[in-house]
């Protein structure tokens, strides 16, 4: 029988997981069963008890679950326990792991070709995603970083766990200027764009938002400013490389999948 891995959220059945896994096992010769699991909201942990119960080896934990699935883990990887959320488990020995930051370096620099190293980065964000890829683009050499949410008192909980990280609301931001500006809002999925001020993209500006599969506001704004604008299908496909790397000890390449899901 295969091994059996999945992910489970809330909703999920949009999740593009499932055909990226299937790629990853078929192109390594790894025999892989992947699935959706919908859990109710209150559910997690049984929904997780189950398919453990049921022969699972591993998942991945996506919205709203990943917090509650550090509580899970018997022992977080480091850059899972610097985000304090989890979208990769191994259930063997009882592992969590945060591959999204990781997912997010290796699409700028290893798929764009952006090197991180001495520039400066606008976080526009304060949810799980911004928590799960703060710490990796620190570690990546940045310059400087700062975080912009909609709700300031939020952007600045998560920066005071960053030693020289700032936090900002959006109008405060009119006048700087960034290297690469990050979309980690949902804002994209509602057909609205954070309202940042006029002047923060320009034509040097790589603007880069998480959501995928759909052109959004933010897109449309950036590319309107002459900005490099790509959404978030690399990091989609980046961070599932990783948690397959962790379950399966092999790491498969991103490129033809990346290729596949962009339809070139
Ligand atoms: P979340 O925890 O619910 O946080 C949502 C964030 O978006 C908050 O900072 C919120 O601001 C902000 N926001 C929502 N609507 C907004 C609006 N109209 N204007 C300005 N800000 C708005 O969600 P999340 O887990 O961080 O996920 C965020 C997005 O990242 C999702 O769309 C998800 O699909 C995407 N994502 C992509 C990948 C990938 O691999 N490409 C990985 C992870 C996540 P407030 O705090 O003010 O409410």
């Amino acid at each position: 029988m295969s091994d059996r891995y999945a992910v489970i959220g809330n909703p999920v059945a949009h999740s593009k997981s499932p055909a990226i896994h299937a790629e990853f096992a078929r192109a390594t010769g790894q025999d892989i069963d992947y699935a959706r699991i919908e859990a109710p909201l209150d559910g997690f942990a049984d929904a997780i008890a189950r398919f453990r119960a049921a022969g699972g080896k591993g998942c991945n934990v996506t919205l709203p679950f990943k917090q509650e699935a550090v509580r899970i883990a018997g022992r977080l990887s480091e850059r899972a326990r610097l985000a304090q959320a989890v979208n990769t488990l191994r259930f063997e020995d009882s592992f969590g792991d945060n591959t999204d930051g990781i997912g997010l370096v290796r699409d700028l620099a290893g798929n764009m070709g952006v090197d991180l190293r001495g520039k400066s980065l606008l976080i526009l964000g304060a949810g799980g995603a911004a928590q799960g890829v703060a710490g990796a683009l620190l570690v990546a050499g940045l310059r400087r970083l700062v975080i912009a949410n909609r709700t300031l008192s939020k952007a600045q909980a998560l920066a005071e766990r960053f030693p020289g990280v700032r936090a900002r609301g959006y109008q405060a931001l009119a006048g700087e200027r960034f290297d690469v500006v990050v979309n980690a809002t949902s804002a994209g999925l509602a057909g609205e764009s954070p309202a940042l001020p006029a002047g923060l993209l320009d034509e040097k500006t790589v603007a880069y938002d998480m959501v995928y599969g759909r052109d959004t506001p933010f897109l449309v704004q950036a590319r309107a400013a002459g900005a490099r604008a790509v959404d978030g299908i690399g990091m989609l496909v980046e961070q599932a490389a990783e948690s397959f790397f962790l379950w399966r000890g092999v790491r498969p390449s991103t490129r033809a999948v990346l290729e596949k899901l962009r339809g070139s």
